[in-house]
């Protein structure tokens, strides 16, 4: 049998011209699922629902 899930994206950030530090984009990205959260103000993530702290 052959089980393939890819449900995890992997941890590439944006090809915008952030100019900073990927540390900075780190802080978007969800703990939980690894989403790349824009809204960085949202409480929760939109994708797996996990509280974020900051
Ligand atoms: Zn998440």
């Amino acid at each position: 049998m052959t089980t393939h899930r890819d449900d995890a994206g992997p941890l590439t950030g944006p090809d915008d011209d952030l100019g900073g530090d990927p540390v900075c984009w780190l802080d978007r990205v969800c703990p939980d699922c690894g989403s790349f959260l824009t809204d960085r103000t949202a409480g929760t993530c939109p994708r797996c629902g996990a509280a974020r702290d900051r």
